[in-house]
């Protein structure tokens, strides 16, 4: 099993603010709303805390409606079993960026700072997101150099892929190593976390290159997915 916790977490503010919707624009053009924007990223900065882990699971069947990994367990959907085909291994991963920024979150809420609770709540999404963009690219970099395939990454409750399935993902990881756990209702803690995974193979796979929108049930309607396509992710080498 692998665990990373050394992640850019860089929040390019230019790029940030230009991305944002007009309803932000309105908040930045008070002084109220600048000084708690400013705040909020001072909080982000210091209270984001990425990690990952991640575990290369071999695939013993794919069938049409489900996967079932050597070891037992059995994972997926049809969409999921489409897209992973040809698959000889899965990545498994979850992501986080720890408990401090949520902490935070709480705090403002109940002292009724809302505005700033909400900002920084948001800034925790994109965190999570470049957690997520750069565990992908690792895959895909990893996979490259060794002359295989990978599929687009998946999440559980994203697609139409079942929210179930976290319960076979956390069964499959050490997530004690990133201090993420998974409530008996499927709730995930730290709130901002979450779980993905990816087909891998020497043979070419269902669904490979793209990202987790294609498949994604409110594509159409995500404010996100617009300002996440362009989120500006560096490397550490
Ligand atoms: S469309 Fe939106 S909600 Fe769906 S995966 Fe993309 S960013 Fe997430």
């Amino acid at each position: 099993m692998n665990v990373r916790t050394d992640w850019t977490m860089e929040f390019d503010v230019q790029r940030i603010e230009e991305l944002q919707s007009e309803s932000f624009a309105r908040i930045l053009a008070r002084p109220k709303g600048r000084e708690d924007w400013a705040e909020a990223l001072a909080d982000a900065r210091k209270l984001v805390e990425p990690a990952a882990v991640w575990d290369y699971i071999p695939v013993r069947e794919i069938q049409k409606d489900k996967i079932q990994l050597e070891g037992g367990a059995v994972i997926g959907s049809g969409l999921v079993a489409k897209v992973f085909a040809g698959a000889s291994e899965l990545i498994i991963g979850i992501c986080s960026i720890g408990t401090g920024l949520g902490a935070r979150v709480k705090e403002l809420q109940q002292g009724r700072n809302m505005m700033r609770a909400l900002l920084l709540d948001d800034l925790g999404s994109w965190a999570v997101d470049l957690v997520r963009q750069q565990l992908c690219h690792q895959m895909e970099e990893e996979a490259a150099g060794a002359g295989l395939h990978i599929s687009t990454c998946l999440s559980p409750g994203e697609s139409t892929w079942t929210l179930e399935d976290q319960r076979v993902i956390f069964s499959l990881l050490d997530t004690a190593a990133i201090g993420a756990t998974l409530s008996p209702s499927l709730v995930m803690y730290p709130l901002k976390t979450l779980s993905l995974a990816m087909g891998r193979g020497s043979e070419s796979l269902g669904h490979e290159g793209g990202s987790n929108c294609d498949f994604c049930t409110i594509k159409n309607r995500c404010a996100f997915r617009n300002r996440r396509a362009t989120l500006p992710v560096k490397e550490t080498t």
